[in-house]
């Protein structure tokens, strides 16, 4: 069955010039875009997306970078568009990254890893809420 989860091309990957490699890379892998926005998230947004995470040591410092520039987000669709995705991202630290992945090709570091993606169902539909209403996907 399609299945759709939420990407975030990061605000380092955005200012590395790389958006358009990563698209590249998603759509080569089938998966579609049905939908996409450039968006600025301010401190707070930011917070909201990662609420999951404001007990974990590194929430000031992850939100503070999410808001630090624009980021590209999008919803993707594909069958087992959620996995398919995450192991397309490659590991949390781009160190652990295997060949080929997006982390692997475009991470700094644990922080700067260049892209999300929704771990669950359960978190993509939050995710894409988040962002997206039902009117701005295709
Ligand atoms: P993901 O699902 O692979 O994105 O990883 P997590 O859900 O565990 O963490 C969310 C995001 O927090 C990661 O993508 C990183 O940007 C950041 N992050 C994770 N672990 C660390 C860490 O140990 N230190 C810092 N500074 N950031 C981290």
């Amino acid at each position: 069955m399609k299945e759709r989860t939420l990407s975030i091309i990061k605000p380092d990957c955005v200012a590395a010039g790389n958006s358009g490699k990563v698209i590249d890379i998603l759509e080569s892998n089938g998966f579609s875009i049905v939908a996409m926005k450039k968006i600025h998230m301010t401190k707070k947004q930011a917070e909201g997306f990662y609420i999951v995470h404001k007990e974990r040591p590194f929430y000031d410092s992850l939100t503070t970078f999410m808001s630090e520039g624009p980021v590209v987000v999008m919803v993707l669709e594909k069958e087992n568009a959620i996995k398919d995705y995450r192991e397309l991202m490659g590991a949390t630290n781009p160190k652990d990254a295997k060949d080929g992945t997006i982390r692997a090709l475009f991470a700094t570091d644990i922080e700067r890893n260049a892209v999300h993606g929704s771990d669950s169902k359960e978190s993509a539909d939050f995710e894409i809420g988040y962002f997206f209403n039902a009117l701005e996907m295709v």
